[in-house]
Parts: C-alpha cells; structure tokens; sequence
C-alpha cells in the first residue's frame, strides 16, 4: 500500500520519465503535456545542460540564508533576468513558488506605504476571476469559488475588494474605469496595490482585456497613488508570445511577479521585480524588506533558472510560442466548427483557453463537470490538459487551459490537435 498523501481518492499514476513535451508512466504509457504541467515546463523536460547547472551548483554552493549571503548565480541572474524582461532599474527578490511570490509583493506594497508614511493603505483590490495562490494570503487576495469555498471566512476579507471580470469585446479604457469607482469607493487612503493576471489563467481560461484596459489601470494608479502589481506567474517568460504578456498593452507595472516557467519545473524557482522607486523608499526608509522565506533565492533553484533563461534565448523559444500558438489557436478554431460543447477559442501566444458549455443557451451546462470530463477522457487517450472550472460568476464556468512547452514541433502541434479532437468526440 502506498504511503503518499494523493490529491484525490484514485491514487495517481507514477511518471517515471520524461523528454521534451511527452511523459512515461511507469505502465510504459506515454503522454504528450498539452498543459507543461500547470503550465510550468516551458522548455520541455530532459535539458542535461539544466541538470549540470545545477548539480554545479549544488557541487560549489550548496546554500546561502539570504539574510547573510548573496551568491554570485544570484547575482548574475538578476542582471540577466531584469535584461530579458525589458526592467531596467529593477531588483530581482527570488522565491520558491508563486504563491510566495504574490505574497512577497502584497507585502512589499504595503511595506513601501508604511515608509511613506501612508500605513492606512492596507488593502489590495483585485479582481473575481482570479488565481494568486493557495497560501492563506495569496487565496484570499484570489476570486476563484471553487479553491476558496472550503476556507471562508478567508483572513480579513475586507482587505481583499473585487473588481469584476474585465469585457475583451468592450472599450478597455471605459471597461478600466470601474476601477476608479472601486477605489473612490473604498477611500484611496485605504488601497495600497491592485493586482491583476494580465491574462487570466487558472480562473478564466486565457481571459485578455480589451486594448486600452492596462493602459488606463496605470493611469488610475498613478493617479491615486496606488501600487500596479501584475502577476506574471503564469502568463510571463514567454509563454504569452513576449517576455511579459502586460507589455502587449505597453505598460509597466511597479511590481512583477513571475513563477513557473522561471525554472520552467526543473527547480522551485519565482521572484518579483519591484520598481527602483519601490525599491529605494523602503532601503532608504526602514533599510530592509522585513520579510524572507528560508529557501528564498536558493543556488541550485536560481542556476535551474539561469539554463533555463539561455535556453529561451538561444532557441528563442519566445518567438516560437507566437508561432506555434498561432498554428494551435487555428487548429482550435476548426475544432470549434465540429464540436457545438466548444463555445470560444481564445488566447495568446501559447497560453490558450477553450470555453465549453451548453452550445443552445451559449453558457455552462447546470451540471458543471464537462471540462473534467474531456479532461479524464484526453488524460486516457494519452494527452495532458489542464481543466477548470473557476469563473464563479454563474455564466461561464467549464473550460480548458492549454499551454505545451514553447518547444514544441509543428508536427507534436498537429499531435496534439488531433488528440483534444478525439478527446472531445461524443
Ligand atoms: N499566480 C498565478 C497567476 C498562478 O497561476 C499561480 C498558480 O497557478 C500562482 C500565482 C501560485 O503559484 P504556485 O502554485 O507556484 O504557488
């Protein structure tokens, strides 16, 4: 009998190996990851030169407590990483998950107000839906139903206001505005951040404002003096088409926060990049960002992510996460004509939802669960995909989010494509 804490009540099957987008269970069966995981492996698995990095790593410096030490992987990465994101001026705080990420940059946020004097600030707007984590904090700072309902009341909900769901088919600048009615209503003494997916993942499928909707977020921000965070763990490094998908909308925020396809799953590895004006009002305010994480900016981790960063680069795999996902969200778009369950394709780059529901009433059937059951039926013919049933505002619900390896062939693309036909058959 097997010891492991499953996730659920049917045991899991036992991957014993993995190469490029495929996994082998230990039955010998192969699947192609259609999701990279969570969307994580971004660069497909089975990188000996990661590997080496990191057994380098761990061979010269195994630890550092960041509270004592830096390390020169860490530093070089930094410089690199703030390179690569286009975030001249700003500092790298590195992490071991996206939910100590989002946590470290609504700390960070609220710290930068206390040194301004400005204490009040303490709540951080967001919207419903979203996804920020499973941490006490980040799932409260999240609106997605499904991963809350078991944990309400979450910590001070009041510190946690909602913003609704943004409309891709409506003006963007106007849609924003809704922002502003929020924060007047809360009394802008009281907001310290707002923090939005640029493209929402695990929620809401891929979901992408409209043009003109970031752009007047950061102009409301500015100005009531309130903090823009966006939370690039899934939709950065690439993997919506451009190294940061909120860049699409030409805009900067004060706070980003990455995770996943940082190390793209070889180690636990996130971070958030904080403005230099954030970064110098609370070194020159209480001289220290009062907060840490023990694992935080570990040398195996941060060498994991540096191979990974130059594997992005030399195969310019951001490119190619344009190119493929153009080829995929064709391939979806012709699935949509042959199967009436599918009610919009959408995304960007290789980040991509499908929208499932009743096609006659043009929203989720009563009974939510297809999204699972297309899920279980591809997982049996052999592809990966990620299910969801998050957006909690009684329309839409069931969903896929697809996301493969940026890696991936034309011809696994195609693979791929014909596998979610069959899985959506009947
Ligand atoms: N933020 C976003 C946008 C995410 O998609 C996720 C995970 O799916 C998280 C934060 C939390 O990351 P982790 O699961 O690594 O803690």
């Amino acid at each position: 009998m097997s010891s492991v804490f499953y996730r659920s009540s049917l045991p899991s099957p036992v991957a014993v190996r993995a190469e490029g987008p495929y996994l082998w269970d230990a039955a010998g069966k192969r699947y192609l990851d259609g999701s990279s995981g969570a969307l994580v492996a971004n660069i497909g698995q089975g990188r000996a030169e990661v590997a080496e990095a990191m057994a380098q790593a761990a061979r010269t410096l195994a630890f550092v407590h960041g509270s004592q030490f830096s390390s020169p992987v860490l530093e070089e990465y930094s410089a690199r990483l703030m390179m690569f994101l286009d975030l001249p001026g700003y500092r790298f705080w590195a992490v071991s998950g996206g939910s100590e990420a989002t946590e470290s940059a609504i700390k960070l946020a609220r710290q930068y107000h206390h040194e301004r004097g400005e204490g009040g600030r303490y709540r951080v707007i967001t919207r419903r839906p979203s996804y920020h984590g499973a941490s006490l904090g980040s799932l409260a700072a999240s609106g997605m139903g499904a991963r809350r309902e078991l944990y309400t009341p979450l910590m001070n909900e009041d510190a946690w206001p909602k913003l609704g769901r943004p409309d891709p088919h409506a003006d963007g600048a106007t849609d924003a505005e809704a922002l502003r009615a929020l924060i007047e209503s809360l009394g802008p003494e009281t907001v310290a951040a707002f923090m939005a997916e640029p493209v929402v993942g695990a929620s809401d499928a891929a979901l992408a404002p409209a043009a003109g909707y970031y752009e007047r977020v950061q102009e409301l921000c500015r100005e009531y003096g309130v903090l823009f965070i966006a939370d690039e763990v899934m939709s950065g490094m690439g993997r919506c088409g451009t190294p940061l998908a909120v860049r699409q909308w030409g805009v900067t925020p004060d706070i980003v926060v990455l995770g996943k396809g940082l190390a793209a799953g070889y180690a636990p590895l996130a971070g958030i990049a904080a403005s230099a004006e954030v970064y110098r009002t609370v070194m020159e305010g209480s001289g220290a960002f009062k907060h840490g994480f023990t694992y935080a900016g570990h040398p195996v981790s941060v060498a994991a992510g540096a191979a990974v960063l130059g594997v992005l680069e030399r195969e310019g795999l951001v490119d190619r996460s344009r190119e493929v996902g153009t080829r995929l969200l064709e391939g979806l778009s012709e699935l949509k004509t042959r199967h009436p369950q599918i009610l919009e394709v959408r995304g960007r780059g290789l980040m991509l939802g499908v929208v499932l529901g009743d096609p006659e009433k043009g929203m989720s059937f009563q009974t939510p669960g297809l999204a699972t059951r297309i899920g279980k039926k591809a997982f049996g013919l052999g592809l990966i995909v990620y299910p969801g049933s998050g957006a909690d505002d009684g329309v839409r619900g069931d969903h896929l989010l697809l996301g493969p390896p940026l890696s991936l062939t034309d011809l696994q693309a195609d693979e791929f494509l014909g596998l979610l036909d069959a899985s959506l058959a009947d």
